[in-house]
């Protein structure tokens, strides 16, 4: 057992606080005071500790800077008006983790220091966690391999840390994608249903051809053959097919989003039809030219729901109804958005308090 009382906490002399914008906040580039960070060694996990958010050292042959072992999290956190912390469903983030973990062979993470880890850098960090609308608290769980040694073996020696970070809305516009048919982010017996790092450094050239051409993002594609539509890079997809919630059912080189678990929980307790099951490009062209696509949109942490505008294909740029009119992405949202906050109720008990 861990004594999580153990956790060390050196608080910070200074604290940036006072320095922040909170009505102008961009995402992923604020960080607040403090870090939670543990070590593994020796087969055990320990050194618990608080510390001021900084830098950190390790070997330059630390394998995680050679062959890119590294797994993480994205989980976020809201403040209710009785400064309770509040975050969304962290035990599914926490089982996440340690499935990502098995598949890139680094050691499990105890829940305990994942969830007592994070509790009391909130505690330190409260006042970071944003109240303004649209904003939140990002928290970014990750773990490395630190080794000294560049050799390919299982390796030993891991770091544990969680870093926070206040942030505003992700895509402040609805987005454009392109179908991508040549290049692949994950395949059958790959690391795609892991949150790992490299399945992010593959994807970054394809996406930015694209991104060269006017869109945001990509439409992965299974990466066998190219016919069925699997995720966007870091959102799952949905669309409303004529009444119909639609979303590729989940297999090995789709990531398992929590954002589209609770979009479908949410859409079953409403009463809506909901199927997972593989989407064709030929099926998914054919409905946006019938008109049957009412919406489509990504979920994902960071995002909760980024509206689809526009679907590329094969130079072709489909159009999607106006974001305005579209009824279940808006109203799945702010569901989510209330239920996040504390101010609807969780019916599915996704909401813990700390
Ligand atoms: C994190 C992630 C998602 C979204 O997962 P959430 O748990 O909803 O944040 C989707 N796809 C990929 C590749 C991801 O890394």
């Amino acid at each position: 057992m861990i004594d999580i009382q153990k956790i060390e906490v050196q608080k910070t002399s200074k604290s940036r606080l006072p320095g922040i914008d909170f009505t102008n906040l961009p995402f992923g580039k604020v960080y607040t005071d403090h870090m939670f960070v543990a070590d593994y060694k020796n087969g055990q996990w320990g050194n618990l500790k608080i510390v001021p958010y900084g830098p950190i050292t390790m070997s330059p042959a630390a394998p995680v800077l050679h062959y890119g072992q590294s797994i993480f999290e994205g989980m976020k956190g809201y403040r209710n008006a009785s400064n309770d912390a509040l975050v969304f469903r962290p035990h599914d983030n926490w089982e996440r983790f340690n499935r990502s973990a098995e598949r890139m062979c680094m050691p499990l993470l105890p829940e305990e220091i994942f969830t007592e880890g994070l509790q009391k850098l909130i505690e330190v960090d409260r006042h970071w966690i944003p109240t303004t609308e649209g904003s939140s608290l990002y928290i970014r769980p990750f773990m490395f391999s630190v080794d000294e040694f560049i050799g390919i073996r299982p390796f030993q020696e891991f770091t544990f840390m969680i870093i926070l970070s206040p942030v505003g809305t992700y895509y402040s516009t609805p987005v454009k994608v392109k179908i991508e048919t040549h290049y692949t982010r994950a395949i059958e017996g790959g690391t795609g249903f892991a949150k790992t790092g490299g399945n992010y450094s593959g994807s970054m050239y394809p996406a930015k051809l694209a991104q060269d051409k006017g869109y945001h993002q990509l439409l992965w594609t299974d990466g066998k053959t190219h016919e069925y539509i699997e995720e966007s890079g870091t959102m799952n997809v949905m669309f409303v097919i004529n009444d119909t919630l639609v979303t590729p059912a989940l297999n090995d080189s789709i990531l398992a989003g929590i954002t589209r678990d609770s979009v479908l929980k949410l859409a079953r307790h409403w009463g809506m039809k909901v199927e997972e099951r593989k989407i064709s490009i030929k099926e998914l062209i054919e409905a946006l030219k019938s008109g049957a696509v009412k919406e489509a949109f990504g979920a994902g942490t960071a995002a909760t729901i980024a509206h689809i505008e526009v679907i590329g294909h094969e130079g072709i740029d489909y159009k999607l109804p106006d974001v305005a009119n579209r009824v279940f992405s808006h109203k799945v949202y702010r569901e989510l958005d209330r239920i996040k906050r504390g101010v609807a109720a969780d019916p599915f008990g996704w909401v813990v308090k700390m």
